[in-house]
C-alpha cells in the first residue's frame, strides 16, 4: 500500500507525499515491478544485467532443433554429468548429449534466481527450460545450482548420481569462473586476464559504442598467474574425477572432456601466453594425468580445443571481441562459421562418438578449432586486423553478428519472441 498523508490542503498533501521517503521507495519498487513485465536488455560493460525468460527458452529450443535436424548421435553417452552446464559450451554440450544422444543428464551450474525487481540470470532460464523439455520426452534431466568448486556440491552431485543414475559414462568440465574458494584452505583465488613477462598494447573494441581503441595490459605478477591457475587450471577437474571415482559412480570406460583454447598470434600475448593460457596449459597437463589414472578401467580423458565464440566468458577477455568480430565475418564469408552449438554437435557426433578412434593432435588434444585455424581464414584476419578503426568497423567486421549473438545469450533479439508482450509472472 502507498503511504498516505493527511490533514494538509490537497496540493501540499501531494507535495509532501511525493517528497516523502516512503512514497519514493514505493514508486521505485513499483517501477521495478513494472520493469519486470516488459523486460529489456540492460547492458553494463560486457555483461547484460537482465535476461528474458521467454527469449531464453525459445533460444534453447532453436539449439535443440539444430541438433535434432542432424539426427540422433548413435552410440553416444547414456548418462552424463556436465559441470558448467547452463550457458555457452557447457549448455551446448548438454543439448547435444540430451537431445542428440538421448542421454540422461545431471547439470551443475552457478546461476542467480529471480529476486523482486530483478530477473534471473539467463543460464537459470535456459536450464529450467532444458529440464522441462527433456523430461517431457522421458529423458532424465536434473540440475544442481551451487558452487562446483566446493566439496559440498561434489558430494551432492555424487549422492544424486547414486540415487538416480547409478553411474555416469561421460563427464564434461566446462567451467569459466572469475573466482574459486580453495576447499582445502578456504582461501579465495581470482583469475586475471593479463600477459605474462611483459606488458601488452593492442587494438580493442567497445562493442556497445563500436569504438576501436587501444588497450594497455600490465604484465601479471607471479601471484596473479598462480591464482588464475587455481581458478581455471585443472586442479578442480581432477578433484571432481577423483571424488567420482572414489564414490564408484564412474561407469567402466568413462570419458571426461574439458575445454581449452589456443587462438591466433593476434591474441597470443593476452590469451595463450597470458595468465589464462598458463591455466589452460595446466588443464591440458591434467588431461594427461587423468588419462593415466583412468586407463586401467578403460577410461579416457581429453581436452578439446574449441573455437572462439561469443559467450559471457569470452566477452570479458580483452581483445577477444574485436578478434571474434573479424573472425565471424571471415568465417561467414567462407561458409565455415560455427556457433557453440555447431561446435559441440561436431565434437560429440564426429569426434567423441563417431565409432572411430578419437582424433587428436601431437599434444593429445581434440581440435574443433580446426576451421578457425585454417590458413586462409587466419591470413584474411591478419590482413584485416591492421586496417581496423572506428570508421570501418561496421564494414570490415561482423560487429553486428557479434552484438546479435551477445543479446541472444540473454534471450533478446530471438526470432519468434514478442518482446512487447508482458512476461507471465510465473516465468520470471
Ligand atoms: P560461459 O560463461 O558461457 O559458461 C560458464 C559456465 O560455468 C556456466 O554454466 C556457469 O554457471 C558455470 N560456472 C561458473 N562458475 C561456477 C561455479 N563456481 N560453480 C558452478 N558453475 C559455475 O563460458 P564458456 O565460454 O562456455 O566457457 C566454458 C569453457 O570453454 C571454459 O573452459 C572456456 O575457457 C572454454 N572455451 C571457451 C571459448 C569461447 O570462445 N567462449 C573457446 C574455447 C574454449
Amino acid at each position: 500500500m502507498a503511504p498516505r498523508a493527511v490533514g494538509f490542503p490537497k496540493s501540499n498533501v501531494l507535495k509532501a507525499r511525493n517528497n516523502s521517503y516512503l512514497w519514493k521507495l514505493y514508486r521505485a519498487r513499483r517501477a521495478k515491478e513494472v520493469d519486470l513485465m516488459k523486460i529489456e536488455p540492460k547492458i553494463r560493460g560486457f555483461i547484460c544485467t537482465t535476461a528474458h525468460p521467454v527469449g531464453c527458452e525459445v533460444q534453447l529450443q532453436q539449439q535443440i532443433d539444430k541438433v535434432r535436424k542432424k539426427g540422433p548421435i548413435q552410440g553416444g553417452s547414456k548418462k552424463a554429468l556436465i559441470i558448467g552446464a547452463s550457458t555457452g559450451y557447457g549448455m551446448a554440450s548438454r543439448v547435444a548429449l540430451a537431445f542428440g544422444c538421448g542421454a540422461d543428464t545431471l547439470g551443475i551450474y552457478f546461476e542467480r534466481e529471480a529476486e523482486k525487481g530483478r530477473t534471473a540470470t539467463p543460464g537459470f532460464y535456459q536450464s529450467r527450460a532444458l529440464e522441462v523439455k527433456a523430461q517431457k520426452e522421458g529423458t532424465y534431466a536434473k540440475s544442481i545450482n551451487g558452487d562446483a568448486f566446493s566439496d559440498e556440491i561434489k558430494q551432492q552431485a555424487i549422492a544424486t548420481i547414486k540415487q538416480d543414475l547409478g553411474t555416469v559414462d561421460t563427464v564434461i568440465y566446462s567451467l569459466a569462473a572469475p573466482r574459486r574458494v580453495l576447499p582445502k584452505t578456504g582461501e579465495a583465488s581470482r583469475s586475471t586476464l593479463k600477459p605474462i613477462g611483459q606488458s601488452f598494447t593492442s587494438k580493442t573494441l567497445d562493442v556497445n559504442s563500436g569504438v576501436v581503441g587501444e588497450i594497455f595490459l600490465e604484465a601479471a605478477s607471479e601471484e596473479e598467474v598462480r591464482q588464475t591457475i587455481d581458478v581455471m587450471g585443472g586442479e578442480d577437474w581432477e578433484m571432481w574425477m577423483d571424488a567420482l571415482e572414489a564414490a564408484g559412480v564412474l561407469a567402466p570406460g568413462a570419458l571426461t572432456v574439458a575445454y581449452s583454447y589456443i587462438g591466433p598470434s593476434i591474441t597470443v600475448p593476452v590469451y595463450r601466453n597470458g595468465t589464462i593460457g598458463a591455466a589452460k596449459n595446466h588443464l591440458e597437463r591434467t588431461a594427461h594425468k587423468l588419462q593415466a589414472k583412468m586407463q586401467a578401467k578403460g577410461g579416457r580423458a581429453f581436452v578439446s580445443v574449441n573455437k572462439a565464440v561469443v559467450t559471457q566468458a569470452s566477452s570479458a577477455i580483452p581483445v577477444m571481441p574485436l578478434y571474434i568480430s573479424v573472425l565471424y565475418r571471415v568465417m561467414k564469408e567462407k561458409g565455415v562459421h560455427e556457433g557453440y552449438l555447431e561446435q559441440m554437435d561436431r565434437l560429440f557426433r564426429e569426434k567423441l562418438y563417431s565409432g572411430k578412434e578419437i582424433p587428436v593432435d601431437s599434444e593429445g588434444r581434440i581440435r574443433v578449432d580446426d576451421w578457425e585455424m585454417l590458413e586462409d581464414v587466419q591470413k584474411e584476419v591478419e590482413r584485416l586486423w591492421p586496417l581496423l578503426e572506428t570508421s570501418n568497423v561496421l564494414s570490415l567486421t561482423d560487429i553486428q553478428g557479434y552484438r546479435e549473438d551477445f543479446l541472444r545469450l540473454f534471450g533478446f533479439g530471438v526470432e519468434g519472441v514478442d518482446y512487447s508482450a508482458d512476461v507471465d509472472d510465473n516465468l520470471i
